[in-house]
């Protein structure tokens, strides 16, 4: 029902003239990815709102209009996430947001790729979840304690009710959005979903509360010995975006030998490879303020480190820090935006917090 009305309002849109493409999931074997479609005739091949997330469709967005606006007027689909990914990549020039109209939709939450090639859990059992008020125990982490699991003013264009409601409903999120339905002739509609985004919030004030990694630097190393370095969760990192990654230079980290025997000597002996945990920890100095919480790093990990309480609970403590909330706000990020006056609360502090 969802997306069948989602299919119909893309269709009219095309027959309209309104768009010229449009960017949702589509299934494959095991999952569902992202497809670009520019045909009326494709539209059934979309299923826009799907019950996982293999990619942040943000980061298709940004491989598509990186060197220049898109040439058709495109409507993408994004689940709450994605927008505010979309909105950041928009900050750091990364998506050329002109041609594009972005839906965003209440989110029911999506199954980690593995359950879902495994069990199969479909979106109807998702969304009657979420109508009886219920965030499914079938969802990723990320998801039970996502901040913003509904669409938000200024983030994206065109709102999809779904929560509270039988019908879904359309409504504006901007005024290319108001546009874009009074041309299509929608009356928007309305919903309340402040208690989708309590029980979220309220599982999040928790978790943040009792998943906090301790133990300082022993602690930090405990939480990711068993990585492998295959740097799987920066690549699927809709923020990491660099062409050329610090990390990936494998001579930067070429040490001459005493200085191993210097390290053993001192720390009681190290643990091997000794790039790993510093790649962690550079890669969340560089995105930290902006992560938005889609938790892609954390299904994208062979081994199953639970990796966004490391992301997610440190980039909360920078964004509070930085007054800063990722795809919401509308201040430059803060790598972007030096000040020379700020943040002398913290000089001269030393692990231990002297
Ligand atoms: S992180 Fe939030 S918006 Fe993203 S898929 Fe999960 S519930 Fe939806
Ligand atoms: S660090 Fe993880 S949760 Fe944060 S934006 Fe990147 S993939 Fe998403
Ligand atoms: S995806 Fe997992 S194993 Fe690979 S580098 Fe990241 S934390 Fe380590």
């Amino acid at each position: 029902m969802s997306n069948e009305k989602l299919r119909e309002f893309i269709k009219t849109a095309m027959s309209k003239g309104l768009i010229g493409a449009v960017m949702a999931p589509t299934p494959t074997e095991t999952s569902y990815t992202h497809a670009l479609i520019t045909s009326k005739r494709d539209v059934d091949k979309l299923v826009p709102i799907a019950p996982v997330m293999q990619w942040n469709g943000a980061d298709m967005l940004r491989r598509i209009t990186r060197l220049g606006d898109a040439p058709r007027k495109t409507l993408a689909i994004l689940r709450p996430c994605e927008a505010r990914t979309f909105k950041e990549l928009v900050k750091f020039n990364q998506i050329k947001p002109d041609n594009i109209i972005v839906l965003v939709y209440d989110c029911p939450g999506t199954v980690h790729v593995r359950d879902y090639a495994k069990k199969k859990i479909e979106l109807e059992t998702l969304l009657d979840e979420m109508q009886s008020g219920k965030i499914s125990d079938s969802v990723r982490e990320a998801c039970k304690i996502c901040e913003y699991p509904v669409p938000v003013e200024n983030v994206g264009d065109v709102g999809y009710g779904l929560f509270g409601t039988d019908d879904p409903v359309f409504f504006p999120l901007s005024e290319k959005g108001s546009e874009f339905l009074s041309a299509l002739g929608i009356t928007p509609g309305e919903r309340d979903a402040e208690k989708w985004v309590r029980i979220h919030r309220e599982n999040r004030a928790k978790w943040l509360e009792n998943e906090r990694i301790t133990g300082g630097r022993k602690g930090i190393e405990d939480f990711l010995s068993s990585c492998l370095n295959c740097h799987n969760c920066k690549n699927m990192c809709p923020i990491c975006f660099c062409k050329e990654c610090f990390f990936e230079d494998r001579t930067i980290f070429e040490y001459n030998p005493d200085k191993y025997y210097d390290w053993a000597d001192d720390k009681e002996g190290i643990r091997l490879p000794t790039d790993k945990v510093l790649f962690h920890l550079g890669r969340l100095v560089h995105m930290g303020t902006s992560c938005i919480g889609c938790g892609l790093c954390q299904q994208a990990c062979p081994v199953d480190i639970p990796l966004y309480r490391l992301f997610g609970i440190v980039a909360h403590d920078l964004q509070k820090v930085f007054n800063y909330t990722p795809g919401i706000t509308d201040d430059p990020p803060p790598v972007m935006d030096f000040r020379e006056d700020e943040l002398h609360e913290f000089e001269g502090l030393r692990e231990g917090g002297e």
